[in-house]
């Protein structure tokens, strides 16, 4: 984003990138809860049940018709929405409440309360649904008294739109010809907001926290759903070119197709990071080459007990068959620290992240990873892969060159192709002696950050540390490179620097084959490649890892690749 006057920034989670300047206006308000009410007496209570259900019934078949007019996410969100409302258990709920002689508006608060406690302790996706449940109640109560539906409001010409949190309902009926950016104070990048946002592309930033309060109705505001940056008082001027630039900049990523190269030819491989077969569909209706990343361990949070071979192979096979003619690398499970594997984590370590984590809890039980090798390569035999759509295997945090030796043995046991990660600092500083063991290796930047700066990847306030340009960083990632060189080993990145097409551009410069990330930062990637040549991505390369810190890091290379 360019720089603004005496501007007031507040900060969030960007979730789709794109710029834009508009009135704020913030969506119609929920209505006012009940804290209690007046006891509806026994006799009343059938039909003060009957008066919920009607009131629940209609919410639902407006849902569903809105459904049934929508496609893609929308129409599944939709039709998710319409089914809570008629959820039997949350009914119940209600009914009780009702039967204890409450009245119809405060049972349905009470349940609601009830059931968002639920998914709240839940955590994680769960946790995130807790915007359906407050829709739904909000929805049934506003029907119940005979008000206006919460929700949009009705606009003319284009605003930027406001909310603690969107429904999905309200996400999935947006008309993006009005409504140019999303912007909501909760939610994350999994919400149904980002989902949707995502399909409509429509530029969307969440999670800004309570500031958000500061933007009043009719503020004008320049939102950048990259840097996810919410600006009041930008200059209008430079607000207008940086809104022109950046839709300039969407079509030609539009417009991209791979495979990736250079202006002058310089190939880099583009895949994609996956978590299960669900995410490979996705990757797969994008440019990405094949996928560079298979984090098994994600298919595994919720599983109690270590899944057999035969089961584990059938969760391989379904990410291995989005992509039957293209390279997949497959990564051992990489339990423990933030991806806690009930089945392969150990219980309490005073300090996860420089505990057991990745492979070395397979070093107190090797059975657990040779069983996943197993897997895959039952896998691979079973779809009939071979090397013309090779699947490569690599070991999370290996830290020594007889760590990546006995990983390689592994594998060469049951003729997989063997890499490692290299996210541990002192993998990057012995790659002269773990490379010969190995065929390829794979920069975990997430990790390698975090290890290298000495700073918590999760930690809020040590973000500025956890930065990727560090040019500490680039300066392993340097060294990795030039022995990749000198050693034929081929060098790949899988951490989130490789979704940043001006570090990618770096990355390609120091050397690096192939970069992976969420397949949605593909095509913006490969766009930003296209549009200079080799010597350009050298040059910023030098830049970079000369810089004095990040943030320089970061202007220098800008203007050498956006002058
Ligand atoms: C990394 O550390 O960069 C990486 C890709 O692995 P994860 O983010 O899964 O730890
Ligand atoms: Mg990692």
């Amino acid at each position: 984003m360019s720089k603004v006057s005496d501007d007031t920034v507040i900060t969030g989670t960007g979730v789709v990138p794109g710029v834009r300047y508009a009135e704020a206006v913030w969506i119609r308000p929920r209505p006012a809860l009940p804290t209690s009410g007046p006891v509806v007496e026994a006799g009343e209570r059938e039909a003060e049940y009957e008066r919920f259900t009607t009131a629940a019934d209609t919410v639902a078949e407006r849902l569903s018709s809105r459904s049934e007019a929508a496609d893609g996410a929308a129409k599944e969100v939709l039709n998710a929405t319409a089914g809570m409302v008629r959820d039997r258990g949350w009914r119940k709920a209600v009914n009780k409440n009702i039967k204890s002689g409450h009245p119809a508006e405060y049972a349905v608060v009470a349940a609601t309360t009830k059931f968002i406690s639920m998914f709240e302790a839940a955590g994680g996706v769960m946790a995130e649904r807790v915007t359906d449940l407050r829709d739904i109640r909000d929805r049934v109560i506003a029907e119940l008294r005979g008000e206006e539906e919460p929700g949009l409001p009705q606009v003319n010409g284009e605003v930027v739109l406001f909310a603690d949190d969107l429904s999905p309902a309200d996400t999935a009926a947006l008309d993006t010809n009005h409504f140019v950016a999303l912007v909501t104070e909760l939610g994350g990048p999994t919400s149904h907001t980002a989902i949707i946002a995502r399909q409509l592309n429509v530029p969307c930033i969440v999670a800004v926290g309570s500031a958000l309060n500061d933007i009043k109705a009719g503020d004008k505001v320049l939102v950048d759903g990259a840097l996810g940056t919410i600006t009041l008082n930008s200059d209008p001027e430079i607000a207008v070119a940086a809104v022109a630039e950046s839709k300039l900049l969407a079509e030609r990523i539009a417009q991209w197709r791979g495979p990736a190269e250079t202006k002058d030819g310089h190939r880099v491989q583009l895949l994609a990071n996956v978590q299960d077969g669900n995410a490979a569909r996705i990757a797969s209706d994008t440019q990405a080459e094949g996928i560079g990343l298979f984090r098994t361990e994600m298919c595994f949070l919720s599983a109690l007990e270590e899944p057999s071979v035969d089961e584990q192979a059938e969760v391989y096979k379904k990410v291995l068959e989005r992509f039957p003619n293209s390279k997949v690398v497959v990564r051992s499970l990489d339990a423990g620290s933030d991806k806690p594997v009930a089945f392969a984590t150990m219980a309490d370590e005073m300090n996860p992240a420089l505990g057991v984590r990745g492979l070395r809890v397979a070093r107190a039980n090797e059975p657990l990873l040779t069983r996943q090798l197993d897997a895959i390569a039952k896998a691979v035999k079973e779809l009939g892969r071979d090397e013309n759509a090779p699947t490569w295997v690599m070991a999370p945090m290996v830290a020594t060159a007889r760590e990546a030796k006995w990983f390689a043995g592994l594998c060469a046991e049951r003729g997989l192709v063997a890499g490692a990660m290299i996210e541990v600092p002192a993998a990057a500083l012995m790659a002269d002696k773990i490379m010969p063991h190995l065929d390829f290796v794979s920069i975990g930047t997430n990790d390698l950050t975090q290890y290298t700066m000495a700073a918590d990847r999760m930690s809020p306030q040590l973000a500025y540390l956890t930065d990727p340009w560090q040019p500490a960083v680039l300066r392993l990632i340097q060294h990795t490179c030039e022995e990749g060189k000198r050693t034929n080993t081929a060098v790949g990145v899988c951490g989130e620097a490789a979704a940043d097409p001006l570090l990618a551009c770096v990355l390609a410069g120091l050397g690096v084959n192939s970069l992976s990330s969420a397949s949605t930062a593909i095509a913006g990637v490969g766009a930003q490649l296209s549009a200079i040549d080799f010597d350009t991505c050298v040059k910023a390369a030098e830049a970079a890892i000369n810089a004095e810190g990040a943030t320089e890091a970061r202007q220098k290379v800008r203007d050498i690749l956006q002058p």
